[in-house]
């Protein structure tokens, strides 16, 4: 055994290190040893969190603090639990992580307030006296506390736990917080920056770094429901009657329902251009209060509008003093303004001071765009296969071409029987998940009777707690069950490649690239990504040491796109041309016992 590697093995919580995790725990050690940059493509289920975490723990002795990112507030809380248990090894290391006040609000009158409120409900409720919660008086450290124990140990001392996180930002060894934290500007200096000023350079850890590229277009957003704005509006008329910012705000409203009918007509994203001046805008958010104020003892549900239109101005606001630009799009049934900046390159600066950044991912090719972005330095590059990939099969079907120039009733109708035959031939017992490019080609689906077509009852997008034994489960690729859950499926048939419709948030990302990676601007903006989510959604199947099953890339185009996939993956795919010999390997590979129950 190497010697660095006897060394961190004091640290590390588990009997046996797998080699995949060894070989991840070494270059995350080295970057930081020698202060430069790691970037890990390493497959699902290797165990890279507790690896870097090991790796960083002689560093976080001599007094360098970790900067953990993550994409999901799950995903904190499995941080936070592999640092308890080094703790408990006897290690004074203590993480704390940071999350908004979703989740953590103990104000029974926020209940019921979507989460994107709570900021404005926060404040208002403190104004008028209606919380008394806070982090004074307490003497609870929330050292090493999932989001459930906080929030339990907050309520029995009766202190806020977003607050008494906030006050121990400071002292955590390891501080734990999602990617909003670095794409939002104004979360970036209120908390990021404060985090990362710790006297010796802090060590960033970027986790499903993949993340990067989608998160980094957007500086904040907001859901945006018509109904709320226009409910607004009528409250201020009624108190501010010939008030121009009145007439402004309904002018506004106006033309988010233009927009939201553009996106009605087949877009996906519409510019929305606002001509108000920032003191309009600033002046309308507080007469906003104002009413909300007044109206707070009514109940939550008397000042959701309010707030709900004061969050809109709140990033409007923000958009013209940043430079942003503002997009209406349709995400599922739901309205999103976002302030976006389609600059790849502009998180460069923003972990600047750093003794070491190590970004990980499953799907981190191409390195170099991700080095480019994210600014790496001197970068070590290290390729970690998937310690299961022999208990898959791992095919690219040519049979279907799903480009958007072949989509039409015969497209559709054989994408429908490819299913049902794949299914027809997956052993019972087994449950299988379809991933479709779009929630448009899963609708044409639907109304071709897929759900009566196939044998095992099929769940369309279900929660994730909601899975079940023998079921075909469907969704869309990029959606919530294509990463980061474990679906217990046997079968994974990746229907199509999901290239983002040229709409205009997608021409602007392209111009942008033009002129940053001229003559990679296609294939950073636009190729890339679509493959990222179909590996994405592969990984749904090895997840551990018991998982067996096929995965099925259904469409010629990935035979051009294999170059793209990680290397180890591209080694162990076969391509199969017919259908028969397809239906074939789905019946005869050697599945084992379900995997469900789990
Ligand atoms: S102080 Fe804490 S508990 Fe009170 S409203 Fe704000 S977030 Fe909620």
């Amino acid at each position: 055994m190497e010697p660095e590697l006897q060394a961190l093995m004091r640290y590390f919580p588990y009997e046996s290190l797998r080699r995949e995790q060894r070989k991840v725990m070494l270059a995350a050690y080295r970057a930081m040893a020698e202060g430069r940059d790691a970037l890990i493509e390493a497959a699902s289920g290797v165990g890279k969190t507790i690896a870097v975490l090991t790796a960083a723990m002689p560093f976080v002795e001599d007094g360098h603090r970790v900067v953990y990112l993550t994409r999901t507030h799950a995903e904190i809380d499995k941080v936070v639990e592999e640092v308890a248990r080094m703790a408990e090894l006897g290690h004074p290391v203590r993480a704390v992580m940071v999350r908004g006040k979703s989740g953590l609000c103990l104000n029974p009158l926020a209940s019921g307030l979507p989460p994107g409120l709570l900021d404005e409900f926060c404040s208002l409720a403190k104004s008028v006296g209606m919380c008394s919660l806070s982090a004074a008086g307490t003497r609870l450290a929330p050292f090493n506390f999932t989001s459930r124990e906080l929030v339990e140990a907050c309520r029995e001392a009766r202190a806020c736990p977003y607050e008494v996180l906030m006050s121990h930002l400071a002292e955590g060894d390891v501080v734990v917080m999602t990617y909003n934290y670095l794409v939002d500007g104004e979360l970036r200096e209120r908390v990021l920056r404060p985090a990362m000023s710790a006297d010796k350079a802090p060590i960033v850890v970027m986790d499903e770094a993949h993340n990067v590229q989608e998160l980094l277009h957007s500086a904040d957003s907001v859901k945006v429901s018509l109904a709320d704005v226009r409910r607004a509006v009528e409250v201020l008329r009624a108190e501010l009657p010939r008030a121009r910012l009145t007439r402004a705000l309904a002018s506004l409203a106006r033309s988010l329902a233009r927009a939201a009918s553009l996106l009605s007509s087949g877009r996906t994203s519409v510019p929305l251009s606002v001509s108000a001046p920032l003191e309009s805008l600033e002046a309308a958010r507080s007469a906003l209060a104002e009413a909300a104020r007044a109206r707070l003892p009514e109940g939550p549900a008397a000042v959701r509008p309010l707030l709900h239109l004061r969050s809109i101005l709140r990033l409007l606001e923000r958009s013209v003093r940043e430079g942003h630009a503002v997009v209406l799009s349709r995400e599922g049934g739901e309205l999103r303004m976002e302030a976006f900046n389609p600059n790849p390159l502009r998180l460069r600066g923003a972990v600047r001071r750093r003794r070491a950044l190590v970004a990980m991912s499953a799907t981190l090719s191409s390195v170099e765009f991700y080095s480019e972005i994210l600014g790496a330095r001197d970068p070590i590059v290290k390729r970690v296969p998937s310690p299961y990939v022999r208990n898959a099969a791992f095919l690219i079907y040519t049979g279907l071409d799903t480009s958007f120039k072949s989509r039409g009733d015969e497209l559709y109708e054989s994408v429908v029987e490819l299913i049902s035959d794949v299914d027809a031939h997956l052993p019972s017992g087994h449950s299988m998940v379809v991933f479709v490019p779009s929630a448009e080609f899963l609708s044409e689906l639907l109304v071709r009777g897929l759900v009566y077509r196939v044998g095992r009852a099929v769940l369309v997008n279900p929660p994730p707690g909601e899975l079940g034994e023998n079921v075909v489960l469907v969704s869309v690729l990029g959606g919530r069950l294509s990463e980061g859950v474990d679906l217990r499926v046997s079968l994974c048939l990746i229907v199509g490649v999901p290239y983002a419709r040229p709409d205009y948030k997608v021409m602007a990302v392209m111009r942008e690239y033009s002129s940053v990676f001229p003559g990679r601007a296609r294939r950073y903006a636009y190729v890339l990504p679509a493959v990222r989510r179909a590996i994405q959604a592969s990984g749904r199947l090895l997840r551990g040491p018991r998982d067996r099953g096929v995965v099925v890339f259904a469409d010629r185009r990935y035979l051009r796109l294999l170059r793209y996939f990680p290397r180890w993956l591209a080694a162990h795919v076969r391509a199969v041309r017919r259908r028969e010999e397809l239906l074939k390997a789905v019946a005869l590979f050697p599945y084992g016992s379900p995997r469900w129950p789990p």
